[in-house]
C-alpha cells in the first residue's frame, strides 16, 4: 500500500472546477497517482482567509463555507462518474477496501482550522462529512496555536521568536484537542512552532502526525523539527512524512534528494517505524522538484529508497504501512 499523507488532489480538482478523477495541471491527481502507483492521499483541504492577501488567487472571506463547499463538491463527485475511481476512506478498512477494488483512496484532512470561525464545535458538522484529519495551523497563527509562518503586509515570513510573540497552544486549542480526540480525529502538528508543538503533546493522548516538512538536522530553519521534536513525536507512537516540498517561505532547493535526505536523517534518529510520504503536491505554475515533480514520479521515490540501503520490508513501511497502521490506532 502507497500513500501519499499530504497531497492536495481535493482542493486542486475543486478549484479548477473539473471533475474529481480529471487529469489536473499540477504535481498530483488521479491519473497520475494510478500512474505512480499510489493507493491513497490524505486530502488536507484549506482555503486562504482574505485577510491573508497573499498570492492566493482563490482567497475567500468564509473559510467555513468555502471548506463545506469542498465537501459538497466531494460527495457529488463520489456519487458520480469519479466514483469508480475514488472512494473517500473514512477508516484503516476502508484504505485496504480501496487498494483491493482498485481505486484512490482520499482521506479528508484540514490544514489549519480558520474553517472553523474559532468554535471547536464546528469540527462536528466537517466530522460528520468524513473530515478525519486537522492540522492545527498552517501559514499564520490562529485562535488556536502559533504557526513557524508569519504574514504581513501580503508576504509570508519564517516565525521570529526575537519579535514575535512567545507562540503557545490556546486553551480554546486545548478544547479543539479535546474535541479531535473525543472525534478520534487524526492531529498533525505540522506548522506548529514551539513550545505550542510541546504544549500539544503535553495534552494528547495516543499518537501524532508531522504530515510534511524536513528537519533541522537536514535544513537549519525554525520550520523544520528539531531532534527533541522528531524523538517526541516517536515517542507518541506517532509518524514524521519526509517532503520533497519545502514548508514556505523556503529557499532550499526542493526534490528527491531533500525527501531522502530527510528519510535517512529520521531513519538514523527514530528508526524507519516513524517515517512516511508527504508530497505537499499542489497547483503551484512551474514546480516540479527534480526526481519527483509529480505523484506520477513515486517509482523513482522507491528506486531512491532502494539505493540509500532500505529493505523491501522498511520501504512498504515507509511509504504507507506505517500510516496505515497509524490510522487503525487512531482513528479506527
Ligand atoms: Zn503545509
Amino acid at each position: 500500500m502507497i500513500v501519499d499523507v499530504h497531497g492536495h488532489l481535493l482542493d486542486l480538482a475543486y478549484h479548477t472546477g473539473t471533475p474529481l478523477h480529471a487529469l489536473l495541471e499540477g504535481n498530483t491527481d488521479v491519473p497520475k497517482l494510478r500512474q505512480g502507483g499510489v493507493n491513497g492521499q490524505l486530502c488536507p483541504i484549506w482555503t486562504p482567509d482574505v485577510a491573508l492577501s497573499g498570492p492566493h488567487s482563490h482567497s475567500v472571506t468564509s473559510p467555513f463555507r468555502a471548506l463545506l463547499g469542498v465537501l459538497e463538491y466531494l460527495h457529488r463527485e463520489l456519487s458520480g462518474p469519479a466514483g469508480d475511481e475514488v472512494m473517500l476512506a473514512l477508516s484503516a478498512a476502508d484504505l485496504r477496501i480501496a487498494k483491493e477494488t482498485g481505486r484512490i483512496a482520499i482521506i479528508v484532512g484540514m490544514e489549519g482550522t480558520d474553517a472553523l470561525d474559532d468554535d471547536p464545535e464546528k469540527l462536528r458538522i466537517f466530522h460528520g462529512l468524513g473530515l478525519r484529519h486537522v492540522c492545527l495551523v498552517h501559514e499564520r497563527a490562529n485562535a488556536f496555536g502559533a504557526a513557524s509562518q508569519v504574514w504581513e503586509q501580503g508576504t509570508m515570513r519564517c516565525y521570529d521568536p526575537a519579535r514575535d510573540p512567545v507562540g503557545h497552544l490556546s486553551d480554546i486549542g486545548r478544547e479543539l484537542i479535546a474535541e479531535m480526540q473525543r472525534l478520534r480525529i487524526l492531529i498533525d502538528l505540522t506548522h506548529l512552532v514551539e513550545p505550542a508543538f510541546g504544549e500539544v503533546l503535553n495534552v494528547i493522548e495516543g499518537p501524532v502526525v508531522v504530515s510534511h516538512g524536513g528537519t533541522r538536522g537536514v535544513i537549519d530553519s525554525i520550520r523544520y523539527l528539531s531532534d527533541e521534536q522528531i524523538r517526541a513525536v516517536a515517542a507518541t507512537g506517532g509518524l514524521i512524512a519526509a517532503s520533497p516540498s519545502p514548508l514556505g517561505p523556503s529557499l532550499e532547493q526542493p526534490g528527491l534528494q531533500l525527501l531522502l535526505d530527510t528519510v535517512d536523517y529520521l531513519a538514523n534518529l527514530v528508526g524507519t517505524d516513524h517515517i512516511g510520504i508527504g508530497t505537499d503536491f499542489k497547483d503551484q505554475p512551474g514546480y516540479y522538484p527534480p526526481g519527483f515533480a509529480d505523484s506520477s514520479e513515486t517509482p523513482g521515490l522507491i528506486r531512491g529508497l532502494e539505493e540509500r540501503g532500505y529493505n523491501q520490508t522498511q520501504i512498504a513501511d515507509i511509504c504507507g504501512e506505517n500510516f496505515h497502521r497509524l490510522v487503525e490506532r487512531v482513528i479506527g
